[in-house]
């Protein structure tokens, strides 16, 4: 394995490491205390974004995007996962599902996205098919040249500033070995549709800023033309994407980790008690000590894993274990470090109590803990079934 970087790369990484600082973090404590980002702001910054080539940087040079690689991909997603999560996704990393998109679909979806006219929101969460997502009830039934969409999807991020929705629908069911499953279509579908609406979804705990909607879909009338993909394939296309996203996840999680592990060491290399910096007690140095070993874990898994997906060799296995040691090594990370603070560790006068908020959602969505060690252990038991 070979994480060297090249200048290019180095000061890419650079380059976005001063925009977190210099255009995200000013705006944090904003966020955090309104829990809303002002429209003029967010255009600020993208347009920031776009005019420094750091906007829509995983997507493919040929349709407008940065092309650039796995590992480099992952080292920006660790800058910006350092920023509150509201302000770093206004710098968009478009789902590469997009990538599906075929004839018309490139000029209306998926070029706009790329170049900030458009933003996307994905949609298969249901309040009655979360983990298994197959068994969703949301359906689109075909009618001719078109489909109608019936059904409620919740959880779904950013849906207020979104254009269209990537929306999962149960299209039709198959026999399989294992018995009757659900045939899935993935579908574009533009706000404003008729029968399509959203409305807000619950107060989360981690992400001000950043909020999750319930779509409601009634008879809505969707044109064959806006399938992305295959008819009831909907899944093959979400494939790929997931293994990205797990590992952006992850990649954003070091970030926060490094950043929480700076601020407690700092800390613990200042605050004085019992007449000695606290970082001379060993029962603070040895968290610290800890904390760095597991975040150095965790990032040489996920690099590995980007690694092996600039190769093209990446598993479900490898981008799994990456999102579930990175994600539960932020948890350990910023937990700690808020113990090696004390009380001042969960004010808001500092990131960290913030940190430690934001943490919680990484080990549920895009497949929680435990389908991650699904994944693993299916990779390792299969061969011998
Ligand atoms: C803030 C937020 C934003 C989100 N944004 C989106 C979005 O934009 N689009 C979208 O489609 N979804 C989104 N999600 C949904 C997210 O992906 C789901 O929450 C996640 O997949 C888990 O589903 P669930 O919450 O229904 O939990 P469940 O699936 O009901 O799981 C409950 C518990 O059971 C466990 N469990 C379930 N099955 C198994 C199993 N086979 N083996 C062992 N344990 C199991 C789980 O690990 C978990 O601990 C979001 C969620 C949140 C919280």
């Amino acid at each position: 394995m070979d994480f060297g970087l090249s200048n290019e790369q180095e000061m890419i990484i650079d380059s976005v490491k001063s925009f977190v600082e210099q255009e995200l973090y000013p705006y944090e404590n904003e966020v955090e205390k309104s829990n809303h980002i002002d429209e003029t702001l967010a255009e600020s910054i993208k347009k920031k974004a776009i005019d420094l080539g750091l906007y829509a940087t995983n997507m493919p040079i040929k349709h407008g995007g940065g092309g650039l690689d796995t590992l480099t991909l992952c080292l920006i997603e660790k800058e910006l996962g350092k920023a509150n999560f509201g302000l770093q996704y206004i710098v968009a990393r478009p789902s590469n599902i997009l990538l599906a998109c075929k004839g018309e679909q490139i000029e209306n979806y998926l070029v706009p996205t790329i170049n900030g006219k458009k933003v996307e929101c994905l949609a298969m969460t249901e309040p009655n098919a979360g983990s298994d997502v197959r068994s969703m009830q949301c359906r689109a039934d075909k009618e001719g040249d078109f489909f109608i969409i019936n059904g409620s999807k919740h959880f779904i991020s950013h849906a207020d500033v979104a254009d269209y929705v990537i929306l999962f629908a149960a299209s039709g069911t198959e026999e399989t070995v294992k018995g009757v499953r659900k045939k899935i279509t993935s579908f574009l579908v533009d706000k404003g549709t008729s029968g399509f609406s959203i409305e807000p979804g619950y107060k989360s705990v981690s992400h001000r800023g950043y909020h999750n909607f319930v779509l409601n879909f009634d008879n809505c009338k969707v044109h064959k033309s806006q399938v992305l993909g295959e008819v009831d394939h909907g899944f093959d296309v979400a494939n790929e994407w997931l293994g990205a996203t797990r590992l952006s996840v992850a990649a954003m999680c070091l970030g926060r980790a490094e950043r929480a592990l700076q601020i407690a060491t700092e800390w613990a290399a200042t605050r004085e008690q019992f007449g000695q910096k606290i970082g001379k007690f060993q029962g603070v140095s040895f968290k610290l000590a800890d904390m760095s070993t597991e975040l150095h874990a965790a990032e040489l898994l996920t690099l590995r894993a980007a690694w092996k997906d600039t190769k093209g060799e990446m598993t479900n296995s490898d981008a799994a274990m990456a999102k579930l040691k990175a994600t539960e090594t932020l948890a350990m990370v910023s937990d700690e470090a808020i113990q090696i603070l004390g009380g001042m560790g969960l004010m808001d006068e500092l990131p960290l109590e913030r940190i430690w908020r934001d943490h919680r959602v990484e080990r549920i969505w895009d497949g929680t803990s435990e389908i991650q060690r699904h994944i693993i252990s299916r990779s390792l038991l299969r061969p011998h079934e």
